[in-house]
């Protein structure tokens, strides 16, 4: 039996996708726990490059099968494009795609109140990705949402039941932003999408629990990263949903007791997208030199990233909240070209050491990150063979990070490709698979 996490230790974008797509070989199944379609997962196989928003990367693996759990939002039509760009690929997701009948769904209404809302608040914006998600978190839990369930019940109930609650946003809409919504003809849409999406849709908690008690292994993936959740993270610059490993148990419904090991992916630095408290942050031209060598730009948004050093304050704030026991280095080659490596070990406030990550933003702002420098190793590992090969600075960095972080570091990944990805032999990571 294993159900292994794995969640983002930053402000997302870590690789995740690459590492789960790795990772799967050795699994049954992979469920994702969290999100919506803004978390883009970018995996490279055999010539194509695809962008996985709502189905766990693991459907890319034959026979695996592919969980989307309670805890995540779900666009049909987000998904059904997504099925048909698998299917055009020849990837089959017939009896692999699994669709909780507890997920909420995430409506055109969602996406143009999400829109109107950003755009009222001007200069304070929390840059989110306008893909609805965020109002149809708002709907979960002011208990109004409608859930996959619902779409699927009889067709004049769900048509009375959207027929109300779009009445209901419509006015809010107007009054609120003096907008009126776009509902016309939106419930026969939803009826359609009901039809395509029926034969995926089950009880996952029930699936998920049953698979592991007869000793299937699943993978448990995340979206987006622990800087990100609504309770830990940098509120409010964060994601509608828990982001972090607790997460996993809540979104699909599977006990605490049930996870065996969770992995945390860091990228060799740090980087966020949008607004909000950045410590390591890199001055604008070194910033813009990793942002190239590291294609920094985000995979569904196409925003550039900020780039920062890596921050250890926020990596061991994550190996708190998240049970950490096993870290993935992934990006290590985008320092392949770094003359000096810094890496944040504390922060100061006011001249005085920090003992905590302040739960404010006005507070992050201000910390003195107190930087390590070491030196870099000025040579390839793009196209390492064997990890044993890597340059010693290479080594010695990784090293400097899993003691400054008291935790083992059982991957490396140094390109964006699945051959360039290495179990570190006698991990725990390693034991897990
Ligand atoms: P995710 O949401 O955490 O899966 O991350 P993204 O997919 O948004 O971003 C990760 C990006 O980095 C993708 O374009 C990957 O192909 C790429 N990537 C992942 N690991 C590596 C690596 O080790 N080196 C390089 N150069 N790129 C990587």
């Amino acid at each position: 039996m294993a159900a292994v996490v794995i969640v983002g230790a930053q402000w997302g974008d870590e690789g995740k996708g690459k590492v789960v797509d790795y990772l799967a070989q050795s699994f049954d199944l992979v469920a994702r726990y969290s999100g919506g379609h803004n978390a883009g997962h970018t995996v490279i196989f055999n010539g194509h490059r695809f962008i996985l928003q709502l189905i766990p990367c693991g459907i890319l693996r034959p026979g695996k099968q592919a969980v989307i759990g309670a805890g995540v939002v779900v666009d049909p039509a987000a998904l059904v494009a997504e099925m048909n760009s698998l299917a055009k690929a020849g990837i089959d997701v017939t009896g692999r795609l699994f669709l909780s009948n507890r997920a909420h769904l995430i409506f055109p209404y969602h996406r143009q109140v999400e829109v109107a809302a950003e755009a009222a608040r001007g200069a304070s914006k929390i840059g989110t990705t306008s893909r609805g998600i965020g109002p149809s978190y708002e709907d979960k839990m002011s208990r109004r949402g409608l859930r996959v369930c619902d779409l699927m019940m009889d067709a004049a109930c769900f048509r009375e039941k959207l027929q109300h609650l779009a009445a209901e946003k419509d006015a809010i809409c107007r009054a609120a932003f003096g907008q009126p919504l776009e509902v016309a003809g939106l419930v026969d849409q939803y009826l359609k999408f009901a039809e395509r999406l029926r034969p995926f849709v089950a009880d996952t908690s029930a699936l998920l629990n049953r698979a592991i008690s007869q000793g299937k292994r699943a993978l448990l993936e995340g979206a987006q990263g622990t800087m990100l959740d609504i309770d830990h993270g940098t509120y409010p610059f964060v994601t509608s949903s828990n982001s972090t490993a607790g997460g996993a148990c809540t979104g699909l419904g599977l006990s605490p007791l049930s996870i065996t090991g969770v992995a945390g992916i860091t990228k060799a630095y740090t980087t966020r997208v949008g607004g909000g408290p950045f410590p390591t942050e890199m001055p604008d031209l070194e910033a813009n030199d990793l942002r190239q060598r590291g294609k920094e730009f985000g995979a569904v948004t196409g925003r550039p990233r900020r780039c920062g050093w890596l921050d250890a304050v926020m990596l061991r704030y994550a190996i708190q909240l998240n049970g950490i026991n096993s870290l993935v280095v992934t990006k290590l080659d985008v320092f392949d070209a770094q003359r000096e490596i810094q890496v944040c070990t504390g922060y100061r406030y006011k001249g005085s050491p920090l003992a905590e990550m302040p739960p404010d933003i006005e507070t992050l702002e201000k910390v003195t990150p107190e930087y390590r420098t070491l030196p870099g190793w000025m040579a390839s590992t793009s196209s390492l063979k064997d990890p044993a090969a890597l340059p010693a600075a290479a080594r010695d960095y990784l090293k400097f990070i899993s003691d400054a972080l008291g935790v083992e570091i059982g991957m490396i990944s140094t390109g964006p490709e699945r051959e360039a990805t290495f179990l570190l032999p006698g991990t725990k990571l390693a034991s897990w698979l």
